[in-house]
C-alpha cells in the first residue's frame, strides 16, 4: 500500500551538518542494559531499528574515560582502540539499511563513583557523588583536568569517526554530564573562567562542541543534545530563562539541536504523568533562534502529532527512544501506508527499568525487544506454521491476546475463548484506574491484529470447564487464564495470614476493579506489592471521597516505581490528593474499621480507624488446569497433544512478562523445546588467562 501524502513530510531528507538523515526519523541515545556487556545483543537491536526505517539511530550513552565509569550500568564505552570493534559493528549494522549511526559521548562526572576503575570521581566543584548516595566525592577540576578532559572528548570523538559513525551527540542532558554541571548554578561554586556568568558555565560546552567540530567535523555531523528546563523552577535552568539565553549564545554552532527536559524522569514520564508531545512547550522556542536542524521527544507515536509538531515549526526531527523500542517499524509502517499497525508505547518505562536494573531491555508491548540475537526474534516476523493444529486459547489477557494474535500470524486455527464481556484481562480492567488509560493499547493493538484474521475466532461470556474445553476438540490447549489477588495479606512482608484478614473484612484490588468500595470514611491500604497499583488505587479513592492512608514496609511508597523513574511523581501526585503515606510499617491484625499496624522505628504498634484495601501478591488462576490434568479425567481420549499455561496463570508477574509468555508459547508451538538446554544465545569473553 502506498503512504498517505499527508505523511511525505516525514520522509524527506534532512541534511545535518556533512551527512543527510534519509528521514526525519530520530531514534535518539538510549540506555538499553546491553552496551559492552552484551554487544552482540546491542548489534542486533540497533540493526533491527535501521531495519524498521529509523533514518537516525545512535547509541546509548557511550562514556569516553576510566573517570566517567557508569559501573555497575551495562552502557556502551569508549576508553581506548580496543573499544572500536563492537561500536563499528554497530555501525555497520546501522549503515546495512541505509541509515545514519550515531555515538552519544558521555562522561558522568560527579554523578559516578568509578566503582570499576577506581579513579576519583571529577566534576566543577568538591561535592559528594550523587549515585546510589555513594559515600565518596567528586573532586572540584582544576584547569589542568579541564584541559585533559577536552582532550579525551576529542579523542573520542576521533575513535568514534574511527569506528564509522556519522554523528557523534555531545550530551549535555539529564542533569548527567559535565558540562551539565558545570552549567548548573547550583552544582557549580568556581571562581575561575569556568564559573560565575552565565557565558562562562557554559564556556566547557562551547569549547566540546568547537572542539568536536574541528576534530571530526568535516566528515561527522555534530550533534547538542541539551536539557533547556530542569522542572525545578528557579533553582535549575528554565526555559524562560537560562535554557533560552544557553541555545541564543550557541545556536549557529552545532549541526543540529537535540533538545528536551531534564533531569531523566522528567524527560522520560511515563503516561500516567504526561501525554504524547508533552515537552513541546518548554522546546518550541528553540526553533526561532537557530537556523540548524531541531529535535525534541515525547512519546510520538501518532504520524498526525508527529506532522503536525513540524508543520506548527516546533520540530525539523521527531526523536524518539521509547516509540522506537515497542515499535522498531514504525517508520516502515507509515512509509508503506499502514500506520493502523503500529504498536504504540504505552509510556510504562519497564524498559527503563531494565536498564536501571542493569539488565538487558525489555518492553510490555514488544515481547521480541533484546531478543533479536538471543533468540533470533524479529518483531515483525514469524515462522509459518508446521501443522494443521487448532489451537484453544483460554483467556484474553495480555498473554492469551499476545498467543492468538501470533499464532494467528503464524496460520493455525485459534480459537480464543473470554469469560468475561470484553477482551483484555487485566489490561482492560487496569486501564480504567487513573492514569492507566494508555495501557489499554496492548489489548487494543493486538485486537487489530486479531479482528483482520479469518484463522482466529473470539468468543465472549464464555467461562469454560473441562467439559467446555473438550468440545472445541482442539489439538493444543493454551491457559491464560490469569490470576486473583490473595485477600489475606500474605505476601513479601507477611508469609501467614493476618488475624482477621477475611474475603468479608478486606477488599483486594480486583474488588476494586469490580466496583465493590468499603463504606465511606478512612481506608487504609496496605501496599507490599511495591509498584503502582497501591499509589494509583489510592488515587482513585481519595477522588471519590475516601480519606485515604497508604502503609509500607518499605523506606517509600511505591518503592520499585523508582526503577520507572515514576517515584518521585507518584509521591508528589499522592501529596497533591491529601493521601497520607506510612513507611516501615507492617499490618498486624484487623478488626471491624480498624487496622494495626507495627512500626519498624519504634517497635510500637499503632490503630489506625478504617476499612483495608490489601495489595500484597496474587494467586496462579489454575482451577481449569488442574481439573484438565487431574487423573482419570475425559481429557486423556480426547486427542489433546498439550495443554500449557502461560502468563499470570503459570507465574504472576508484570504485563511485560505475560505479553512475552505469550509470545513465546506460539513460537515454540510445534518446536522441539529442550527444556535442559538454555534457551537463548549467550556472549561469551575471549579469556587471557583460561
Ligand atoms: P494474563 O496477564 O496472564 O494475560 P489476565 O488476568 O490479564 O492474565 O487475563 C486472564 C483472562 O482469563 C481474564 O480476562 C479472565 O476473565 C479469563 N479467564 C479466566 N478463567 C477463564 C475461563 N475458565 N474461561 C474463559 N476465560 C477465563
Ligand atoms: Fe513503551 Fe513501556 Fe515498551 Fe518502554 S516498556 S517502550 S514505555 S511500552
Amino acid at each position: 500500500m502506498a503512504r498517505d501524502s499527508r505523511y511525505d513530510i516525514l520522509f524527506e531528507p534532512v541534511k545535518i551538518g556533512p551527512v543527510t538523515a534519509p528521514n526525519r526519523f530520530y531514534q535518539v541515545p538510549h540506555c538499553n542494559g546491553m552496551g559492552r556487556v552484551f554487544p552482540d545483543s546491542m548489534i542486533a537491536r540497533r540493526g533491527m531499528k535501521a531495519a524498521g526505517g529509523w533514518g537516525i539511530v545512535t547509541t546509548e550513552q557511550c562514556d569516553f574515560h576510566p573517570t566517567a565509569d557508569i559501573t555497575p550500568f551495562t552502557e556502551t564505552r569508549l576508553w581506548d582502540d580496543a573499544d572500536i570493534g563492537y561500536l563499528a559493528g554497530m555501525v555497520d549494522a546501522v549503515h546495512e539499511h541505509g541509515s545514519l549511526a550515531g555515538v552519544e559521548l558521555v562522561h558522568n562526572g560527579h554523578d559516578v563513583g568509578n566503582l570499576y576503575s577506581r579513579e576519583v570521581p571529577i566534576g566543577p566543584s568538591h561535592r559528594p557523588v550523587k549515585a546510589n548516595n555513594y559515600p565518596g566525592q567528586a573532586r572540584a577540576m582544576d584547569r589542568q583536568d579541564i584541559r585533559n578532559y577536552r582532550r579525551w572528548h576529542r579523542d573520542a570523538a576521533l575513535r568514534s569517526k574511527k569506528a564509522g559513525f556519522d554523528l557523534v551527540i555531545v550530551y549535555h542532558g539529564h542533569d548527567g554530564t559535565v558540562p551539565s554541571h558545570f552549567l548548573s548554578k547550583r552544582q557549580n561554586q568556581r571562581t575561575d573562567e569556568y564559573g560565575g556568568s552565565l557565558e562562562n558555565r557554559l564556556r566547557l560546552f562551547r569549547e566540546l562542541l568547537e572542539e568536536t567540530k574541528d576534530a571530526v567535523g568535516d566528515t561527522m555531523g555534530v550533534i547538542a543534545r541539551f536539557a533547556v528546563d530542569e522542572m525545578m523552577g528557579s533553582e535549575g535552568l528554565e526555559w524562560q530563562n537560562e535554557g533560552r539565553d544557553a541555545i541564543e549564545m550557541l545556536a549557529e554552532l552545532p549541526d543540529m539541536w537535540d533538545v528536551n527536559v531534564s533531569d531523566w524522569a522528567n524527560d522520560s514520564l511515563t503516561s500516567r504523568f504526561a501525554p504524547e508531545g508533552f515537552q513541546e512547550e518548554y522546546v518550541s522556542f528553540v526553533k526561532q533562534v537557530t537556523t540548524k536542524p531541531v529535535s525534541t521527544v515525547g512519546r510520538y507515536t501518532s504520524p498526525d502529532t508527529m506532522v503536525s509538531a513540524i508543520r506548527r515549526g516546533v520540530v525539523d526531527m521527531i526523536g524518539a527512544a521509547r516509540p522506537s523500542i515497542a515499535d522498531p517499524f514504525l517508520p516502515r509502517k507509515i512509509e508503506e501506508g499502514r500506520p493502523e499497525d503500529i504498536r504504540e508505547c504505552i509510556g510504562c518505562n519497564i524498559c527503563v527499568a531494565w536498564d536501571l536494573l542493569s539488565a538487558p531491555i525489555r518492553c510490555t508491548q514488544n515481547p521480541t525487544m533484546g531478543e533479536e540475537w538471543r533468540k533470533g526474534w524479529h518483531p515483525e516476523q514469524i515462522a509459518e506454521k508446521t501443522t494443521d493444529s487448532h489451537v484453544l486459547v483460554v483467556g484474553s489477557g495480555p498473554a492469551g491476546l499476545e498467543a492468538a494474535h501470533q499464532l494467528g500470524k503464524r496460520g493455525y486455527q485459534v480459537t480464543l475463548v473470554e469469560a468475561r464481556g470484553e477482551l483484555g484481562g487485566r489490561v482492560t480492567r487496569e486501564s480504567q484506574l487513573p492514569g492507566l488509560n494508555a495501557w489499554a493499547r496492548v489489548r487494543d493493538y493486538r485486537i487489530g491484529q486479531i479482528r483482520a484474521m479469518v484463522n482466529v475466532e473470539t468468543f465472549l461470556e464464555s467461562n469454560l470447564t473441562v467439559e467446555h474445553v473438550l468440545e472445541f476438540a482442539a489439538d493444543h490447549v493454551c491457559l491464560a487464564t490469569g490470576a486473583i489477588w490473595r485477600h489475606d495479606s500474605v505476601g513479601r512482608a507477611n508469609r501467614s495470614s493476618i488475624p482477621g484478614m477475611s474475603r468479608d473484612s478486606v477488599l483486594t484490588p480486583d474488588d476494586v476493579m469490580d466496583g465493590k468500595r468499603p463504606p465511606m470514611g478512612p481506608v487504609v491500604i496496605f501496599d507490599d506489592d511495591h509498584y503502582y497499583l497501591g499509589s494509583v488505587i489510592g488515587e482513585l479513592m481519595s477522588a471519590e471521597g475516601y480519606a485515604v492512608t497508604i502503609v509500607t514496609p518499605e523506606t517509600m511508597v511505591a518503592d520499585w516505581t523508582q526503577y520507572t523513574l515514576e517515584q518521585g511523581h507518584i509521591e508528589g501526585r499522592l501529596k497533591q490528593a491529601g493521601v497520607t503515606i506510612l513507611t516501615r510499617r507492617n499490618v498486624i491484625r484487623v478488626s471491624e474499621g480498624e487496622v494495626v499496624v507495627l512500626n519498624a522505628l519504634t517497635d510500637q504498634e499503632e490503630t489506625l480507624p478504617g476499612s483495608m484495601i490489601s495489595i500484597t501478591m496474587r494467586l496462579p488462576n489454575d482451577d481449569l488446569y488442574n481439573d484438565l490434568m487431574a487423573p482419570g479425567e475425559a481429557t486423556k481420549n480426547a486427542g489433546i497433544k498439550s495443554i500449557r499455561r502461560i502468563g499470570d496463570c503459570y507465574g504472576p508477574s508484570i504485563i511485560a512478562s505475560a505479553v512475552y509468555e505469550g509470545h513465546r508459547y506460539a513460537r515454540e508451538l510445534d518446536t522441539e523445546v529442550e527444556i535442559d538446554v538454555v534457551p537463548f544465545k549467550r556472549e561469551h569473553h575471549n579469556l587471557e588467562l583460561a
